[in-house]
């Protein structure tokens, strides 16, 4: 509730939190599964914002549609494509994000896994990539945006959390997709990152949130975009 009321101060449109987490390793903070899907519900029925969650298995999607008005695929099951073709049944909205080690094209393939259910409202996320370079958690592909404007009519938005994975280099890497033409940006937010069970490095604090959306608002006029 606290992130909630935090970030839609500040404007965001849409709240994106996990009540399944994919993680890495299976001794890490799995999420609060059900009682997440609960908390989300919850804080959508009291704020009124949009929620946006991730869904790991296709039979569940679901008992996630039910809390979220977008679903979410990480970058780990983007080619699960029993998991797009169930969502693509669905209907649901979802945020398609790219996998890590995914070509544009295998990315836009996988969307069309989705979309050839029947379900035309597909939001790629460019979350970054792996390369050789280790300075930053991944490499953000920003060429990946003008080359999707290029190729498809799907909208892209950038996630520079999970791309920088510290949050002093999120605000240089969302200005950077602003300009390259991202149509909404995903960025990680805590009350207190220090104590986040999962991504704390990543994340931004209210008052460092509220200062970039500031600074994304005065980019947004200068290329003739509005936040
Ligand atoms: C997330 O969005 O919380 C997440 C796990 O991101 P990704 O799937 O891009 O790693
Ligand atoms: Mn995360």
């Amino acid at each position: 509730m606290e992130a909630a009321e935090a970030v839609k101060d500040a404007g965001a449109r849409v709240l994106r939190g996990g009540a399944f987490k994919p993680r890495t390793s299976p001794f890490s903070f799995q999420g609060l599964q059900e009682v997440g899907l609960a908390l989300l519900a919850h804080t959508r029925e009291k704020t009124g914002i949009p929620i946006v969650t991730e869904v790991v298995d296709p039979h569940e999607v679901g008992v996630v549609a039910k809390c979220a008005d977008i679903l979410q695929v990480g970058s780990r099951n983007m080619q699960n494509f029993s998991l797009l073709t169930s969502i693509g049944k669905s209907k649901w909205p979802v945020v398609l994000k790219r996998g890590f080690s995914c070509t544009v094209t295998e990315w836009l393939t996988a969307a069309d896994y989705i979309l050839n259910e029947g379900n035309a409202d597909v939001i790629l996320c460019e979350r970054g990539i792996r390369t050789f370079e280790d300075s930053t958690r991944f490499s953000l592909d920003i060429a990946a945006i003008p080359v999707i404007k290029k190729a498809s009519h799907l909208p892209v938005i950038v996630d520079p959390s999970h791309a920088a994975g510290h949050h002093d280099l999120v605000p240089a890497l969302a200005k950077a997709a602003l300009a390259a033409g991202a149509d909404g940006l995903l960025i990680e937010v805590h009350p207190n990152p220090a104590e986040a069970l999962v991504d704390g490095l990543q994340s931004l604090n209210p008052s460092e949130f509220r200062r970039l959306m500031g600074e994304l608002r005065l980019m947004a006029r200068a290329v003739g975009r509005e936040i």
